[in-house]
């Protein structure tokens, strides 16, 4: 027999259902693991051998090493008890389906280089902006269309680019930038924005950090009021990010206000719901997207709160041509005939990498097997969690409420001083039973619980607001029970 050390169809088998198994026996067990990994840095590495295998590692091995080496590492973001940050979560049809694209292996640069890779994700995001109530613009029938990126980070350092080739009449990519071109956002933005400022030349002072109100939304009359100052001064003003539930405490941006005013300078609205996007699936969130029409381009992450795993963050535009004209270069390699007839999207034109998976598979799995009404269900169901949640903290007076929560994320804190809720967090996620993040609200240290993972039931937000309770009334003689 020919000599190979590939994985024969039989083993491949054999193992494959072993780690399905394996997969659904975490899912079942998932919530008995500490959610928040208990180790120190540098312990994980020290447990892995020093040198590669010269020979052959059977699976099962590969597999007992998962359990030993790499488990105890994992902070458990599938677990019904991960309260923390934005959630990531997942579930096991687009689990499977992101298998079948790792199976199929397509690199879909180009429509020609797997059509269904293109077709499948352009009819997926058609189908998605009309579940979610997007404006017909981001249509691919009409001008627009979408396109499914990594994060919502590369999402937005596109839309600048094809802003700031926009403003410039498509010369800064020609000879780089010669006009001072200006961008607008909220202090509350997620810190991908200045990132993306900086990664696209246009330097960080050249961001303008608009105050909020005392919801945490982006003021209109501030922003319109540093535009004209900035076009008075001889800069351009190109770029707007409003945001559709911020980071730190869910804030809604006024995007109709914030909309007018971008129409009004011909600046480009960029509009990022990273997380709260996916609410708009039920009709009765989808205010919290109102004056989207005016957007020039969106994004949401579908690898946040809609049961797909990451990564798929799905970036819409209103004028496909500007944003295709800022990214293509033609080399010779990659000429062909469909590209040519102008009758196909090539999906490289459309973000920074050349090469991209077939990440559609999974949204597909994920659309097919829940259906819309399967969505709606398990968003509405986090939502009134979250609210129960609210409404148990609303009724215990040692706590207060930080931030307006009208879907899924509550920002609370023990009354007193940052040291008590610094030490309340640092009590509740060492223990292992839940995990929370922390923000800084009004200048205070402040407690967030995002209700969003795939698993997490009345129960689990039960735990969490008992094991709350139950830390602060140990916290030594400084949280005294007052109902
Ligand atoms: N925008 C907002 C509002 C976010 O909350 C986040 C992450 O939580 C991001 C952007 C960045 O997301 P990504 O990891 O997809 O780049």
């Amino acid at each position: 027999m020919e000599k190979s050390f590939h994985m024969t169809s039989g083993e491949f088998r054999a193992a494959g259902k072993q780690l399905i198994d394996w997969l659904a026996d975490y899912y079942e067990q998932v919530q008995r693991y500490p959610v928040l990994a208990q180790v120190a840095p540098g312990e994980i590495r020290a447990a892995l051998p020093p040198e590669p295998p010269q020979a052959r590692t059977d699976f099962q091995q590969i597999l007992q090493s998962v359990d030993a080496k790499i488990m105890p590492g994992i902070t458990h973001w599938q677990s019904p008890n991960f309260f923390a940050y934005f959630p990531a979560n997942a579930s096991e049809a687009s689990v499977l389906g992101d298998l079948l694209s790792s199976g199929l292996g397509v690199q879909g640069m180009l429509w020609a280089t797997s059509p269904a890779c293109t077709e499948v994700e352009t009819h997926l995001l058609d189908w998605l902006a009309k579940m979610l109530g997007l404006p017909e613009s981001f249509l691919s029938s009409g001008s627009g269309g979408g396109v499914i990126q990594d994060s919502a980070s590369s999402a937005s350092l596109c839309a600048i680019l094809a802003a700031r080739e926009r403003a410039t009449d498509f010369q800064s990519n020609e000879s780089g930038c010669r006009e001072e071109l200006v961008a607008y956002t909220s202090t509350q933005a997620h810190s991908s924005i200045e990132k993306d400022v900086k990664v696209a030349g246009i330097g960080r002072r050249n961001l303008r950090m608009i105050e909020v109100d005392r919801e945490f939304a982006m003021r209109p009359e501030l922003l319109e009021k540093a535009i004209e100052e900035d076009q008075k001064a001889g800069r351009v003003p190109f770029f707007v990010c409003a945001t559709v539930g911020t980071t730190s405490s869910l804030a809604f941006d006024p995007l109709e206000a914030i909309g007018a005013i971008c129409k009004k300078h011909k600046v480009w609205l960029h509009v990022d719901a990273a997380m709260a996007g996916t609410a708009a699936l039920c009709p009765e969130f989808r205010y919290i997207q109102k004056g989207l029409e005016f957007a020039d381009s969106y994004c949401f992450d579908a690898h946040k709160w809609m049961f797909t795993n990451f990564d798929c963050t799905c970036f819409y535009v209103a004028d496909r041509q500007t944003l295709v004209r800022t990214l293509s270069v033609v080399p010779e390699y990659l000429r062909n005939k469909a590209t040519e007839s102008g009758a196909v999207f090539d999906y490289r034109d459309w973000h920074v990498p050349l090469g991209r998976r077939f990440r559609a598979l999974k949204l597909w799995f994920v659309i097919q097997h829940y259906g819309v009404e399967g969505l709606q269900f398990h968003v509405r169901q986090h939502v009134q969690l979250a609210q129960e949640f609210l409404r148990w903290v609303n009724e215990d007076t040692r706590f207060e409420i930080m931030a307006p929560a009208p879907l899924n994320l509550i920002c609370f804190r023990l009354k007193g001083d940052d040291a008590l809720n610094e030490e309340l967090l640092q009590r509740l996620n060492h223990s292992g039973k839940l995990y929370l993040s922390h923000t800084r609200l009004q200048g205070k240290y402040t407690l967030r619980l995002c209700v969003g993972q795939t698993r997490t039931k009345l129960e689990h937000v039960e735990n969490a607001w008992k094991a709350i309770r139950a830390e602060a009334d140990a916290l030594p003689g400084r949280a005294q029970r007052q109902d």
